[in-house]
């Protein structure tokens, strides 16, 4: 028989009345023909309360006995659930994450999954059985209870649907679905029907907040379709799954961290190695990074800068400033009060001028544009927190996500090909293969690593660090039908900015050209340009939440003296720009890093 997974939020089993509600689903997809997995999280607060008064004890709770807490919240959730199946006439037996065998790492407070019986769950639902999993929590191997995380029972529920082989794992929570934007901030903001895997983990990631990203990451890893669906109505709620064919609109959401700082590392030595130093730090001391920005190099010295939440500033701030100190770097700069704003699409891919709009919208509102990053499927700008709001709001109407299909013209002169790599780069079959050689079900998974060597980069020095030069230069690129791939603008030094971007080396000439008019109106501005070089790109599943995915890349460059001229980071990616005469060394070196098949 088909399983199905059914995962109820804290709002969704908060008292008696959703408890029968939610029982009252599962009992329906039961009669409706399905062997029923339910996952419960603890009832409404509870987790928080416990929290607090674990802190009414003691400010440093061990993370061991603090598991042994939290797991009770979702304990006494499965019994009462299990008790609302029985008075609707049904078999249910409800079980800890122990007694289910959801085995992890000893992490206590954040455990990953190493593996999931289904033994025990398969007997069950055999015997007629609606299962009731207590979610967020398993074991350790010597029989520790550990919890996943805040927010953890979403993962539990896919591991479930994935190693259940399940049809359809629904979430059910407190809102209609996933919508383009926080409706709080835009009224505006629609629900989606549908959302790919990546624009999910982009949008997720970016503060979206609904599902936990571990949890998408997961669901991409084993295909698990997810249902994101409102608890309290019949509302069809939000299908994430793998890209469809159809793309309806250029961008499907709009997303933003409000609370951001960045670290500038100035005048650090154009050299292999000087990355690696810098980010096998941040790793060892677990700071998870968020945007990675590094530009051309001039005179012999690269600025870096990376983002941080602002609350782990200082920590960040220790590390950049001991590894400036072995780095001879000039000097460590940081800002806070920035707030992250990005645009999510996978129709970026194929459109031009996205970028361009972006840009646009930012300068018709006066916002200072201090760092830009890209994916194939994301544009990310770093601005100030006083206009975070306002950029939200202005990038939600300037790509018309209230209505149900925007359009963005497609012009073109130039070659008006693909972005180069595609998304989505493992098959679901290599992916799949990859998958069932991880001993951890959670090991990050670097499905492909890929080198563009058709490319060549544009850089722009020397401009004045104000609203608006970021939509010209694209605009006079878009209005040439130019696909920018990667766009990199690093934090301004001296009241100068300096942006640079990739574009197919066909494109190169026709590129330069429709800048030269933008240029002219900035007096003392340079452009340079470099025709070959090898964009390398690391893609997989859990890049981010693995920090020491960057740090071995960048040791592995370092190991083989590879200088890094650019970066630029994603939740899907990491990518560099290095010399295209470096590109296959770097391919062979990396795929053996990362276990990947050398002859493919
Ligand atoms: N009860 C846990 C929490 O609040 C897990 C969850 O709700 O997913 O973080
Ligand atoms: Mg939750």
């Amino acid at each position: 028989m088909a399983v199905i997974v059914q995962k109820f939020g804290g709002t969704s089993v908060a008292n008696a009345e959703k408890i029968r509600a939610a029982a009252r689903r599962a009992v329906e997809a039961k009669r409706g023909g399905y062997d029923v997995v339910v996952v419960v999280s603890a009832r409404g607060h509870k987790t928080d309360e416990l929290v607090e008064l674990a802190k009414e004890i003691t400010s440093h709770p061990r993370p061991r006995e603090m598991d042994m807490l939290l797991s009770t919240g979702e304990q006494e959730s499965v019994a009462l659930m299990a008790m609302a199946v029985h008075e609707l006439g049904e078999e249910a037996i409800s079980l800890t994450g122990a007694q289910i065998g959801v085995l992890t790492d000893t992490t206590h407070t954040k455990a990953r999954i190493v593996s999931i019986s289904t033994k025990r769950m398969q007997e069950l639902l055999k015997a007629g059985n609606i299962v009731i999993a207590a979610g967020f929590q398993g074991v350790d191997a010597e029989m520790n209870i550990t919890t996943l995380g805040r927010g953890g029972s979403d993962t539990t529920a896919t591991a479930l649907a994935a190693v259940l082989n399940a049809e359809l794992c629904e979430i059910y929570t407190d809102v209609e679905g996933i919508f383009t934007t926080d409706p709080r901030l835009v009224p505006e903001a629609r629900k989606v029907e549908h959302i790919s895997y990546d624009e999910m983990l982009e949008l997720a990631s970016l503060g979206a907040g609904v599902m936990h990203s571990r949890s998408i990451e997961f669901a991409k890893k084993y295909r698990v379709q997810l249902r994101v669906r409102p608890a309290y109505s019949d509302g069809p709620g939000t299908l994430i799954a793998p890209e469809s064919d159809e793309v309806t609109s250029v961008v499907t959401g709009v997303a933003f961290v409000r609370y951001e700082a960045m670290i500038t590392l100035v005048g650090l030595p154009d050299q292999p190695g000087v990355m690696s130093t810098l980010f096998s730090s941040l790793s060892a001391a677990k700071i998870p990074v968020d945007m990675v920005v590094q530009n051309v190099a001039r005179e012999g010295t690269a600025n870096v800068t990376f983002t941080v939440a602002e609350d782990e500033l200082p920590d960040a701030l220790t590390v950049a400033n001991a590894a400036a100190a072995s780095l001879q770097a000039q000097d460590v700069v940081a800002t806070t009060g920035l707030s992250k704003v990005s645009v999510v699409g996978h129709g970026m891919q194929t459109h031009t001028g996205v970028a361009a709009r972006m840009f646009q919208v930012l300068a018709a509102h006066g916002i200072n544009i201090r760092v830009v990053t890209t994916s194939e499927i994301k544009i990310s700008v770093l601005i100030d927190r006083s206009r975070c709001n306002d950029a939200v709001q202005a990038a939600h109407s300037g790509f018309e996500l209230n209505k149900v299909t925007s359009s963005l013209p497609q012009v073109g002169c130039a070659s008006n090909g693909h972005r180069s790599g595609s998304v989505d780069v493992a098959s679901p079959e290599l992916t799949a293969d990859i998958v069932s050689r991880l001993d951890s079900m959670e090991s990050i998974v670097v499905s492909d690593i890929t080198a563009d060597i058709d490319q060549s980069r544009v850089t722009l020095s020397n401009l004045p660090d104000d609203p608006g030069i970021a939509e010209a230069v694209f605009t006079a690129i878009a209005e040439g039908g130019v696909l920018v791939d990667m766009i990199v603008q690093n934090a301004a030094r001296d009241g100068q900015a300096t942006i640079s971007f990739t574009v197919p080396r066909s494109d190169l000439d026709c590129a330069i050209l429709l800048l030269r008019e933008v240029m002219e109106t900035y007096a003392g501005s340079i452009v340079t340009s470099d025709r070959r070089i090898g964009k390398i790109s690391v893609a997989g599943i859990g890049l981010r939440s693995h920090t020491e995915v960057g740090a071995r890349m960048f040791r592995c460059l370092a190991a083989n003296s590879i200088n890094v001229e650019m970066i630029n980071t994603s939740e899907l990616k990491l990518c560099v720009v290095i010399s295209a005469n470096e590109a296959d060394l770097a391919m062979t070196q990396l795929r053996s890093e990362f276990g990947l098949d050398t002859n493919v």
